[in-house]
């Protein structure tokens, strides 16, 4: 399929039209950013990285049958997708307590969240993506309630397969951001799973393996993206 006019260039993904309109291809590109986009980065490799571990994830996923609008991967850094209409919302999901929950409420940084916490954002850098809830979504009308119930039953799903996966891999998922879209009237998982959008701790060591190191200025963040990856079973290209 044919690479044709750029749609969209976000904070770490350009989008580019196809010959068909049900195809999209994803180009993860080696910009980094955090804080809504206060600060930013170029990250030798990124690209290449999230990208194969976003197929890697995207074929585990659909394999426990997950609906993803992934296709196959193109190249290092590019993938063929649907082309999905993107729900505004991210879900989260927390198995234990980090980053913005720690500072809303208060609580101990790593305690495990048993069940497991389920949030929404709104989708909006300008006002820093703030939670919204259920009532918001409906009343303004982001989402129906039969597309919150299947955002939520989905995100809990993909928690399944995630813990087990990271946790063979010596690994702690400890939360994660998950943005869906509709295609033909489908619920589907769009975007990407990378290390950007999710916390993962060594198990022992409790050591971040994820953009908490671009976050806080840890070091090394690309080489432990990869580190993960060859834990859970890539080959990096
Ligand atoms: P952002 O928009 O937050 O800066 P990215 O740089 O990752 O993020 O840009 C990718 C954009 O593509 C996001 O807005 C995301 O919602 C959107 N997107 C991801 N997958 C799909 C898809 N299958 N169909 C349509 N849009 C998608
Ligand atoms: N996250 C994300 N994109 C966002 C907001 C959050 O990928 O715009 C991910 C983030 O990497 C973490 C999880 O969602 O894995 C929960 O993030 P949190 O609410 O704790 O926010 P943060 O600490 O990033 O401000």
């Amino acid at each position: 399929m044919n690479k044709a006019e750029l749609l969209y260039s976000g904070k770490a993904k350009s989008v580019y039209h196809t010959d068909n309109p049900d195809f999209m291809i994803l180009e993860f590109r080696d910009d980094t950013s955090a804080f809504d986009g206060k600060k930013k980065a170029a990250l030798a490799r990124k690209g290449a990285v999230n990208n194969q571990f976003n197929a890697f994830v995207m074929e585990k996923l659909a394999a426990a049958g997950i609906p993803t609008h992934f296709e196959k991967q193109l190249s290092a850094n590019e993938s063929l997708v649907r082309k999905l209409t993107m729900l505004p919302v991210e879900c989260v999901v927390r198995n234990r307590a980090a980053g913005s929950l720690v500072r809303r409420l208060g609580v101990e940084e790593g305690q495990t969240l048993s069940p497991p916490v389920f949030e929404f954002f709104l989708k909006n850098d300008d006002l820093g993506d703030p939670m919204i809830n259920d009532a918001h979504i409906l009343t303004f009308g982001w989402a129906t309630a039969e597309q919150i119930a299947g955002m939520k039953a989905l995100t809990l799903a993909v928690n399944d397969v995630l813990l087990k996966l990271f946790a063979d891999g010596g690994m702690i998922l400890v939360d994660y951001k998950l943005e869906f879209g509709m295609f033909k009237g489908e619920l589907v998982l769009g975007d990407e799973f990378s290390p950007d959008g999710c916390r993962l701790w060594d198990s022992k060591t409790l050591e971040k393996m994820d953009k908490d190191r671009f976050r806080q200025d840890l070091g090394n963040v690309i080489e432990a993206y990869e580190e993960v990856g060859r834990r859970i079973g890539i080959e990096f290209q």
